[in-house]
């Protein structure tokens, strides 16, 4: 009988990690280290709550989810064959929308926390005015709309299903001696060309280019193609603008410098760099007033301020 496989928490590198490790070192090592294991039934009660707490989401967060979700059904319903419909697209974001919300007021996550929706703004009791509901539903179907009238989706459609490389898969390479997670919205092949696809549903951001780089890395790799016959596309749903990013040697050189520095500074705390093992007092709060920027937007807001028992 082959051997049971240890889960072991490998230090591995994404771009949401590096997020968390600069905005407070202490949400990093709850959403890294804490939290470890949290899942388990036989867990302890502290790491069951960080882990239900990394698993919250909120509001913008949901509304981008759900988009992306809906995006790739549509381009799953074209690899079929068959023809999307953008009315039914708008219906099922709205519906999902309104399941992920009633999940969330019924505490059904509290059986199921990475399954079912738990809000940010439920969880710590945030007042909601009609108006940022609206807003919600309006960037949700004014996504669908950008999508379904974007360039991307017209020439997405006239290429064969053979020719598809990746859509939300969850793969990884490896990147200065760390695994780097990757998911890719969408790739295409199209003759030499590899094209990159990231649906953005957020606001344009320049360090969305880093992110593009590092997937121009992957593609590298993955399916052995030159830079330069690679195209990379931030397409911001909602503004229904496409940006097309190069994969210049610049870029790439300073997406590589980028990861590296971000990685060395990460094992830089730890106390055991093999086992990827390091302890809490290492990692201080970022802020002591729960109602400035970033304690104000975190979910870990309970344990530093409501539970002090390491919250410190
Ligand atoms: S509540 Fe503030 S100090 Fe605590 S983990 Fe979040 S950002 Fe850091």
């Amino acid at each position: 009988m082959a051997d049971k496989k240890e889960f072991k928490n490998d230090f591995s590198w994404s771009f949401s990690r590096d997020n968390a490790f600069n905005t407070c070192k202490r949400k990093y090592y709850y959403s890294y280290y804490g939290s470890w294991g949290g899942w388990n039934k036989d867990a302890d009660e502290l790491s069951k709550k960080l882990y239900m707490l990394n698993k919250m989401t909120s509001l913008p967060m949901l509304a981008g989810s759900i988009v992306h979700d809906e995006v790739e059904r549509t381009l799953k319903i074209l690899r079929y064959g068959r023809k999307a419909d953008i009315e039914k697209s708008k219906e099922n974001v709205i519906k999902n929308f309104k399941q992920s919300w009633a999940q969330s007021k019924n505490k059904e996550w509290e059986d199921s926390p990475k399954w079912k929706a738990n809000l940010f703004e439920h969880y710590y009791k945030k007042s909601l005015s009609d108006q940022e509901l609206l807003d919600i539903r309006d960037l949700m179907v004014n996504s669908v709309d950008g999508f379904f009238a974007s360039d991307s989706y017209r020439f997405i459609q006239t290429m064969s299903d053979t020719q598809w490389l990746a859509i939300e898969d969850l793969d990884s390479f490896e990147v200065h001696g760390a695994k780097l997670w990757v998911k890719l919205d969408f790739a295409i092949r199209h003759g030499e060309r590899v094209y990159i696809y990231d649906w953005k549903t957020g606001k344009v951001a320049k360090e969305n280019e880093v992110q593009l780089a590092i997937y121009a890395l992957y593609a590298k790799q993955k399916w052995d193609v030159d830079l330069n016959l690679i195209r990379l596309f931030d397409v911001y749903l909602n503004q229904q603008l496409p940006v097309k990013v190069k994969p210049t040697n610049r870029l790439i050189d300073s997406a590589k410098g980028f990861i590296e520095n971000s990685i060395d500074s990460m094992k830089e705390l730890l106390t055991d760099v093999d086992n990827n093992k390091t302890e809490i007092d290492l990692f201080p709060l970022a802020s002591e007033d729960r109602e400035s920027y970033p304690c104000s937007y975190c979910s870990f807001q309970t344990i530093c301020y409501d539970e002090k028992e390491i919250g410190n």
